[in-house]
């Protein structure tokens, strides 16, 4: 295990994310309170969205998992879950 600067209670605040597309990677600090839904790649600009299942982008395209995933195993809101797909269609 690396420890980074950024980390606290061994939860690492740090994490690369790579692009699906084009792979292009790049670390990113995390928000500890927050997820973060959407991530524009810097390289080809795809808006990267969490894959169904996931969080936030860290958990599906980051080296690093999102602070409350390594805290406690989970997220911080189960109803965030189920929000992206079950907008997609509404239109
Ligand atoms: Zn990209």
């Amino acid at each position: 295990m690396t420890r980074e600067p950024g980390s606290s209670n061994g939860v690492v605040l740090g994490s690369v994310l790579t692009c699906p597309h084009c792979g292009h990677a790049k670390h990113e600090d995390m928000p500890v309170d927050a997820c973060q839904f959407f991530y524009e790649c810097e390289r080809c600009k795809t808006v990267l969205r969490p894959k169904p299942g996931d969080c936030c982008v860290f958990c599906s395209f980051g080296s690093v998992k999102c602070p409350p995933i390594q805290a406690r195993g989970q997220c911080c809101g189960d109803d965030l879950h189920a929000l992206p797909a079950a907008r997609a269609s509404s239109t």
